[in-house]
């Protein structure tokens, strides 16, 4: 596998215990990158795919962490600054889902969803800009194409997901002068733990209106976001990559 980051490249991808973040955790070390593997609760699984990183003849380092606790995100960054050194390519890809109509919405699930989807995401995005300030970097961030078109019972994640795409956009333009460039990628429907949460008639309903006829990989998405992060799109930022199928309009 041919190297698309310079050697020795430090990567952060949050939620990398499973699902995308699992697999653009492995798809950056592939491309020759150390990575440092954030996760939630789920420690074996996280281990797991550190194990797998290490296969590739890469470093892995676990790092536990809520993306939506302020002390816990500034705490992982000093880890990674002490034990590593600063990052050069941060993914910010941990988020939950919490459906439901917006009228029967009660503001725990509201609150939820958006702690951890945009609150996180603005959280860790600070964190990782700060320690890409001296040597540049790149940011990907995972979206949804629900933060574009909308979607009916998903009206926290919707606005969360929009707010990510907001927030990456807002920050390209105040950190491009430090060589830090800042993109989104926004997944359709994927095969992940979080689409199995989703009921099958309204999943078969949906899949009949992607144009490819199926749902996305893991995979998929993780080639998405390492390209966006690598050097290969050196000229980019600020832009959502939809990877979807073709579900979405533009
Ligand atoms: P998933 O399989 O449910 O995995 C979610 C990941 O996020 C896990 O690693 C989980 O860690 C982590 N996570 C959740 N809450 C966290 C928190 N507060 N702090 C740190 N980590 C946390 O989800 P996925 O489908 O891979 O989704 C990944 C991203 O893609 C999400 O942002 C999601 O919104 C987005 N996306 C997914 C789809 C889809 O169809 N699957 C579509 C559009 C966008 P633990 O395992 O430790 O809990």
């Amino acid at each position: 596998m041919s190297s698309l980051f310079p050697e020795g490249t430090r990567a952060l991808v949050t939620g990398a215990s499973r699902g995308i973040g699992a697999a653009t955790a492995l798809a950056l070390a592939e491309h020759g990158c150390d990575v440092v593997l954030n996760y939630r609760s789920g420690a074996d699984r996280a281990e797991q795919v550190a194990e797998r990183v290490r296969a590739l003849g890469r470093q892995a380092l676990l790092a536990q962490a809520d993306v939506g606790d302020e002390e816990q995100v500034t705490a992982m960054f000093r880890r990674i600054r002490t034990e590593w050194g600063p990052i050069g390519v941060a993914v910010l890809n941990s988020g939950v889902t919490a459906d439901g109509h917006l009228a029967a919405m009660s503001t725990g699930k509201w609150q939820q969803v958006v702690g951890t989807n945009l609150t996180g995401a603005f959280l860790t995005a600070r964190e990782a800009t700060k320690q890409m300030y001296a040597g540049g970097g790149s940011i990907v961030l995972i979206a949804s194409t629900s933060g574009i078109a909308g979607r009916a019972g998903q009206a926290n994640y919707a606005a969360s997901k929009g707010g990510v795409i907001a927030l990456a956009k807002t920050l390209a333009h105040e950190v491009a002068p430090r060589g830090i460039r800042v993109n989104v990628v926004a997944p359709g429907f994927i095969d992940t733990d979080m689409t199995r949460k989703v009921p099958p008639a309204h999943l078969k309903e949906a899949v009949q209106r992607i144009p490819l006829g199926r749902t996305g990989t893991p995979d998929e998405v993780a080639r998405a976001a390492v390209f966006m992060a690598s050097p290969a799109a050196s000229y980019i930022t600020g832009k959502v990559l939809t990877v979807d199928g073709g579900m979405i309009p533009d």
